[in-house]
């Protein structure tokens, strides 16, 4: 592992530094450094950011790696900035409900992903007898889905089993990640004609999810965790409206925060109608007012993750787009498309890294730092890049993505773990809440 030092570098796009490695660490970031650093790498015009832990993806592996796969999905991650994600417990097969699952996820994390892991566990009817065990092997979290989860061997948590299963979560300090839409409420949107086309048939989508389901449902899970004393943490949440309900429970004293994903900063219901099946996604996207909206609300906001959810393209295609798959594949490009809107809009990129690393660590109880003397050097850079992104740049499996043909200002050129560019024969490691 050689030393470097990256000279006349804008650290977070606000403050120009020279910054140092030495063995995997940050050693000096300064204004002006002397000499004696090892190799030189000159920064002019780049963006330094810390690596991107992504707290949300699916990458389907073991059992579904014709969707996505380690593999390919941590290339993906680090060729948008990522050096660590913290995989969901479906839509891999088996789903990970036992320590055998999270030993098995592990041991596959090991083999092949090219950047650091986290586990999370699954909170369902069929795990609340397992949830210590998988506790003990070090998952990050548990996920409770308050709808159908799509995956018939993914159950609904509905209110005793969310009840139950976060008491045992409580016991052993894991948060516990809900996708907040509910069920009950999500029947009385459903739309009564067909589509005639894609695009009616993504409006008919959005219009199907309203805010009105993320409510009801992130009320129940508030109260729940409020009564168990869990820490809670409502992902992909949409809308403003949800993140102003989330402070109010932070405000009587329960210990809930908030995701969002980029997708739900880039995207629209317009743009999404537009990009077709690839947009989408559940909760579904929002309209652009909302959108403006969540932007000028992020600092209610702790982390923001990709719900990067790939599928084989046919499983997104044909005519009714309530039957496709939803999920959007977005690790690879969601974070600079995010930083170059935050730049333009004059957003911090400080603020918005936050959000992707110190706070994800903090949230989750996992060690790790920023860009600071002494923490690991996860970092990546963002250069201008104008023009479209391609499909062929794409490294998840099936290069398919709601941003490819989109207009990009920044770009990320390199991402670094541990003071290592990050390649295809990197391999990352485990990581688990500290003790
Ligand atoms: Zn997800």
């Amino acid at each position: 592992m050689d030393d470097f030092i990256i000279r006349g570098i804008s650290l977070h796009g606000e403050v120009t530094v020279d910054a140092a490695v030495s063995g995997g660490k940050w050693v000096a970031v300064s204004e002006s450094l002397g000499a004696g650093y090892g190799d030189e790498i000159d920064g002019a015009g780049k963006i330094l950011l810390p690596g991107v832990i992504d707290a949300h993806v699916h990458f389907n592996e073991p059992g579904r790696t014709d969707w996505e796969g380690i593999a390919t999905g941590s290339a993906a991650l680090a060729a948008g900035g990522g050096t660590a994600f913290f995989d969901m417990p479906l839509n891999s097969s088996p789903p990970v409900l036992n320590a055998s699952g999270v030993l098995e996820k592990r041991r596959l994390g090991e083999e092949k992903s090219q950047t650091d892991f986290g586990i999370w566990g699954g909170l369902t009817p069929d795990s609340l007898g397992t949830m210590e065990e998988m506790a003990d092997e070090g998952v990050v979290a548990f996920k409770a889905f308050m709808c159908g989860s799509g995956l018939e061997e993914f159950g609904m948590a509905g209110r005793k089993v969310l009840a139950e299963g976060m008491k045992i979560a409580a016991k052993r300090g894991i948060v516990v990640g809900v996708h907040a839409e509910d069920e009950s409420v999500v029947s009385r949107f459903m739309p009564t004609g067909a589509s005639t086309s894609i695009a009616e048939g993504m409006r008919q989508w959005f219009a199907s999810r309203p805010v009105e389901v993320e409510l009801a449902a992130i009320r129940i899970a508030i109260d729940l965790a409020g009564e168990a004393g869990a820490k809670l943490h409502v992902v992909h949440v949409t809308h403003p409206e949800c993140l102003d309900l989330i402070s109010k429970g932070r405000a009587e004293g329960v210990d809930v925060t908030a995701e969002t994903c980029p997708h739900y900063l880039l995207l629209n219901t317009e743009s999404g109608a537009m990009i077709g099946p690839a947009a989408k996604c559940a909760p579904p996207l929002r309209d652009k007012g909302v959108v403006e909206a969540l932007w000028a609300a992020l600092d209610q906001v702790e982390t923001i993750g990709s719900d990067h959810s790939p599928s084989p393209p046919d499983m997104k295609t044909g005519g009714d787009v309530f039957a496709m798959w939803g999920g959007i594949a977005g690790c690879q490009n969601g974070i600079e498309l995010a930083c170059g809107l935050a730049l333009e809009k004059g957003i911090s990129l400080e603020g918005l890294s936050r959000k992707w690393r110190t706070n994800v660590f903090r949230r989750f109880g996992v060690d790790g730092a920023g860009i600071e003397v002494g923490a690991d050097a996860d970092f990546f850079l963002l250069e201008k890049g104008y023009g479209v992104i391609e499909s062929g740049e794409q490294r998840s499996r099936h290069r398919f993505s709601p941003y490819v043909g989109m207009e990009r200002g920044w770009r990320v050129s390199g991402t670094w773990l541990r003071g290592e560019p990050v390649t295809a024969k990197t391999r990352g490691r485990f990581l688990r809440p500290a003790k």
